[in-house]
């Protein structure tokens, strides 16, 4: 016997590979999920006409009604207007997000939009690692390094949007060229092309044992699987990414206070056991006890991006999760 409830909300993620759907219930019980290649070469009209057949293929097959659609997007997302900036994976600049795909959706159908990573933080609080905790940060570690604030049970997103961008904070103004321009930013040691691009770095310049080789297309899953295997090099720069992470950790745990991270993302969760005793040093360096007495790192537990972006639509009705 199913015990899901009515109403229904449709979550999608837009990644830079690919758009993931869920239909969701009213405790997050995952009813039907999809989904497509973005193709994002293809233009933005063409993302938007599968993102609306998405959400129509899944408000066809839902059993109940349907309270809204929620969506992440990557860039700078203004959702009091509904236009998503600079998307830059998805060679976006401007797009008018919530009215394409309200135009497309002939419902009615209520549509919110929000930056990816703070919809992350939304699973969790919903549904993942975080239920119940007023004061967090997620943080997604995968193709950059993204992060989502909850302080006082509310989602943090700036003046202008910007909000929670640490993959951005340089750790070293002198260090390597980031994709947006600065130099050193955190992501560039704290992603999966940072990691690459630390360990090529120790390849070159350190006389370490290795099973790992100095090539053009070395992956992060490939320093993941010498990791496993105890290789030493491998293990340093999984914990160089860990200092790094721990530095930005440490920025948040004076400002914010979170009793709770929650690491996500690609490297975040295959790499979590690397990672997390460098982050945890850096952090016991960093800052005074009190700032951290209630502090836990943990894994995050959502699967999908889409679930957070469907608890966007509780999020909006409700503000925050009801009380069990
Ligand atoms: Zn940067």
């Amino acid at each position: 016997m199913s015990s899901f409830r009515e109403p229904f909300a449709i979550g999608i993620d837009i990644g830079a590979t690919k758009i993931a759907s869920v239909l969701l219930s009213d405790n997050g019980e995952v009813i039907k999920s999809s989904q497509v290649l973005t193709l994002a070469e293809e233009g933005p009209q063409v993302v938007l006409d599968k993102v609306a057949d998405q959400i129509l293929a899944l408000a066809q097959q839902c059993p109940g009604a349907i309270a809204g659609v929620g969506i992440g997007s990557p860039g700078k997302v203004d959702s009091r207007r509904g236009v998503v900036y600079n998307a830059v994976n998805l060679g976006w600049t401007e797009v008018n997000l919530t009215e394409e795909i309200t135009r497309r959706l002939h419902q009615g159908l209520p549509v919110w939009i929000q930056k990816d990573a703070n919809l992350s933080a939304l699973g969790e609080y919903y549904f993942g690692a975080c239920q119940g905790v007023q004061d967090f940060v997620y943080l997604g570690i995968g193709s950059g390094l993204g992060a989502g604030i909850i302080s006082s049970g509310r989602l943090i997103t700036g003046s202008d949007w910007c909000a929670a961008d640490v993959g951005h904070l340089s750790v070293d103004p002198e260090g390597p060229r980031c994709v947006c321009g600065g130099r050193g930013c955190a992501e560039t040691v704290a992603s999966g092309p940072g990691l690459v691009r630390v360990t090529q770095h120790m390849l070159t310049h350190s006389h370490r044992a290795t099973s790992l080789v100095n090539e053009a297309n070395l992956t992060a899953e490939d320093i993941l699987a010498a990791a496993h295997n105890g290789d030493t090099l491998a293990l340093q720069a999984l914990a160089e990414v860990g200092r790094v992470l721990g530095i930005i950790m440490s920025a948040c745990t004076v400002i914010l206070n979170p009793s709770r991270f929650v690491v996500g993302g690609g490297l975040g969760l295959a790499g979590f056991d690397y990672i997390l005793p460098g982050a945890r040093e850096e952090l016991m360096k960093r800052t005074i006890p009190e700032s951290r007495s209630l502090l836990e790192i943990l894994p995050s537990r959502v699967e999908s991006p889409a679930i957070g972006a469907a608890c966007l639509v509780w999020y909006a009705h409700a503000g925050e999760p009801a009380k069990s």
